[in-house]
């Protein structure tokens, strides 16, 4: 089946930067390394995280998570308004954007990474809006959509981010910056 989907996917694999030896780490080697690196991994979607939820309400100015307002005055939240910690401010407008974590395995490990809007749109070619209004028609709300639940099984060149790390500080989750279906090529 051809869909806009491999298009999509096939436009990315043609940027070369992916597949430079220097980058690539298997997951084993990524987490036991200490060092900051943004590294390409070629994993496989083995499960799809359900218990977090697969999307937030953002700020439409910088995207980052609101929170619902609290009234000091009438100490009750207002359905309507929201607070944007990172601009200061009391917001109106939001926008739905995703966050979907997903727990990945290559043949050294498992790791989990979390990919946000522009690479699950690359992926599903939806918006969260779209998928929150299909389940609220279908009456699934409480189940991840099934456009999302595609992707467990599929495998990918994912290049994350990797924070520096200590022994205190391990993260166990990594933010995607970047995806495509191509496998290395030597
Ligand atoms: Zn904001």
């Amino acid at each position: 089946m051809s869909s806009p989907l491999s298009s999509t996917l096939t436009l990315s694999n043609s940027e070369p930067d992916h597949y430079s030896l220097e980058s690539r780490r298997t997951i084993s080697r990524m987490l036991t390394s200490d060092e900051e690196l943004t590294c390409s991994i070629y994993a496989t979607i083995c499960a799809l995280k359900i218990e977090i939820h697969w999307f937030y309400i953002g700020c439409t100015k910088c995207f980052k998570k609101v929170n619902q307002y609290f009234n000091p005055e009438t100490e009750e939240s207002e359905a309507d308004k929201f607070t944007c910690d990172t601009c200061q401010k009391i917001v109106i407008s939001t926008i739905s954007r995703y966050q979907v974590h997903v727990k990945t395995k290559d043949e050294t490990g498992t790791t989990s990474f979390l990919l946000f809007d522009k690479e699950v749109i690359q992926l599903i070619n939806k918006l969260p809006y779209e998928l929150l209004e299909q389940q609220v028609q279908f009456n699934r709300r409480s189940e991840l959509p099934p456009e999302i639940q595609t992707l467990e099984n599929r495998q990918f060149v994912f290049t994350i981010y990797k924070p520096s790390t200590t022994k205190n500080f391990r993260p166990t989750t990594f933010k995607v910056v970047k995806i495509t279906n191509g496998e290395y090529v030597d």
